[in-house]
């Protein structure tokens, strides 16, 4: 039986793992931590308390890999949100995003009936290109020469053919002109902007965020297209159902486990890992699900020096900073919402024009003085995360630079102040606190710099040039190594996709 080793156990590290093992390979999987699923992790932080450290909602990962490793029967239960979000504003206003179409047309319709017209195309244009998308996903991305005799072809073809303005749109405009296209009120145009930052190192008003507002749409829970869902047992759920799958096939996963030196033959083939205790795991091929960076480290000089540059040349420059929370009391709003409004994600950041100063504050080595705040309860539809009359929350915001990172604990009660102004009393209702910077995403979850996605997702990152121009389809310039996580295609959040795709190339060709 072939041998393969995977190094890392997040979310994308389990998913190549379990697809190997089902593939009937000898695979063994060495994670870093006791802990399992990197940043798609559940953590007991506070003694009886369940918290999704870093990711805290699913949508990305396709029903393709649900359906496969079969994550519902071990355990993979995914709690919809309706309605999925609150946007609050200094007027008292707020604008809550239901699922149901007639509703949400109401919400809209507040702020503008031109929106409340528009914003049904709005969706059905973007899911309708995430449909036509989402295949390419799952497999290598085009060369780049192919590109252009594709592109023609999707659009010949008609998939794309009624949505190819609002693609070029989406590929060359900012986030903000791009919903200028469609949109006049700022109120609904300052919560959609918030798709076209999270995680990327942008503001709206920066060309390339159109993409990333795409991405983060491209998703669905329970069938349901740019919907987002809470996992019960918090993330690391995700995690654990992909790891019980392998398992079954006959994965065999081992924690505390670092990986210390990915082993060459004399050839420059792969043929095994060295682990920081000195043990040694021989192997027909090696996939790496660590960051690109990590995996160049672990080879201590004999990466490719032009694939080596390029990946540290990239950028990871991120703000993301994650407060984790247990409350003894739910926030109440003085824009006073129906309670089961704070099920969803509770945004605040109320105009783009907002949103952008955050991060030019941010830009050069600071912090935002007002942040991005994107707060959810999940204890609102989770009882098994804290007991009751307790609440975990987590507060997603940018934008934290890596420089201002000693700052953390100032910019963490500068958010607290912003959600107390909004709901006089939440101060209060705090009995726990944590604030992880970008020092600390890298320091905990091993991610380089902080960066959620290992490695940037401009344009110039994606598709044919990830993570480096002619090692898009998994493969590196050693023989027998592959890369299975973030930085392969098509790149961050839960999707599972990159771990898919590596595992899949492995089974073509060892
Ligand atoms: C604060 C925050 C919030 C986010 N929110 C969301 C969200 O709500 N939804 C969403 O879809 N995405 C979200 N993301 C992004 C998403 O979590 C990540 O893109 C994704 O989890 C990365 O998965 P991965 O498996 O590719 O890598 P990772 O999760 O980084 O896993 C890599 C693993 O490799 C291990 N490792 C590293 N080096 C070694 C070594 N030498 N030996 C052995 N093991 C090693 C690490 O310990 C880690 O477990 C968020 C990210 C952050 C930071």
């Amino acid at each position: 039986m072939r041998k393969v080793v995977v190094i890392g156990g997040g979310h994308n590290g389990l998913v190549c793992g379990a697809y190997l093992a089902r593939a009937g390979y000898d695979t063994t999987l060495l994670e870093r931590d006791k802990i399992l699923g990197g940043a798609a992790r559940t953590e007991e932080v506070w003694e009886g308390i369940k918290t999704s450290r870093a990711s805290y909602l699913l949508s990305l990962m396709p029903e393709k890999i649900k359906r496969e490793l079969e994550l519902e029967r071990h355990g993979l239960e995914i709690l919809e949100r309706n309605p999925s979000g609150l946007s609050l504003f200094p007027d008292g206003s707020y604008l809550a995003f239901h699922g149901d179409p007639a509703e949400l047309r109401t919400e809209i319709a507040k702020f503008s009936e031109a929106d409340a017209d528009a914003y049904p195309a709005y969706e059905a244009n973007l899911a309708a290109i995430g449909r036509a998308i989402e295949p390419a996903m799952l497999r290598p991305p085009p060369s780049l020469e192919s590109m252009p005799s594709l592109a023609w072809d999707s659009v010949v073809n008609r998939k794309l053919w009624d949505h190819r303005f609002t693609l070029t749109d989406l590929m060359g405009m900012s986030g903000s002109e791009f919903l200028d296209q469609w949109f006049e009120s700022e109120q609904l145009k300052s919560v959609l902007a918030t798709d076209a930052v999270i995680c990327a190192w942008l503001g709206p008003q920066d060309p390339g965020s159109a993409y990333v507002l795409l991405h983060h749409v491209m998703g669905e829970t329970g069938g349901k297209a740019g919907v987002w869902g809470y996992v019960r047992g918090g993330m690391g759920e995700v995690s654990n159902s992909i790891a019980r799958a392998g398992e079954e096939h006959g994965l065999t996963i081992l924690r505390e486990s670092p990986v210390a030196q990915i082993v060459l033959d004399d050839r420059k083939r792969a043929k095994g890992v060295r682990l920081e205790n000195g043990s040694y795991l021989p192997a027909d091929a090696v996939v790496c699900c660590a960051s690109p960076r990590a995996m160049c480290r672990m080879l201590d000089g004999e990466m490719d020096e032009a694939y080596e540059k390029r990946v540290m040349r990239t950028s990871y420059k991120n703000g993301n900073a994650k407060i984790n929370l247990v409350l003894n009391a739910l926030p109440q709003f003085t824009c006073d919402p129906p309670e089961d409004f704070l099920r969803g994600t509770i945004h605040i950041s109320p105009t783009v024009e907002y949103l952008q100063v955050a991060f030019d504050e941010a830009r050069h080595g600071d912090m935002s003085s007002s942040p991005m705040i994107e707060m959810t309860i999940p204890s609102t539809l989770d009882d098994t995360l804290a007991p009751n009359g307790l609440w975990v929350a987590n507060i997603f915001t940018q934008y934290l630079s890596w420089e201002a990172s000693d700052r953390k604990d100032a910019y963490r009660e500068r958010v607290i102040d912003i959600i107390d102004e909004n709901a006089p009393g939440f101060r209060d209702s705090i009995v726990q606190k944590e604030i992880l910077s970008p020092q600390d995403l890298q320091n905990i979850m091993g991610l380089d710099e902080g960066n959620a996605f290992h490695g940037g997702m401009g344009l110039a990152s994606l598709g044919p040039m990830r993570p480096v121009p002619g090692y898009a389809d998994f493969t590196t310039p050693i023989d027998r190594l592959f890369l299975g996580g973030s930085g392969a295609h098509p790149g961050g959040g839960v999707t599972g996709m990159p771990g898919h795709n590596a595992a899949q190339k492995v089974i073509q060709t060892v």
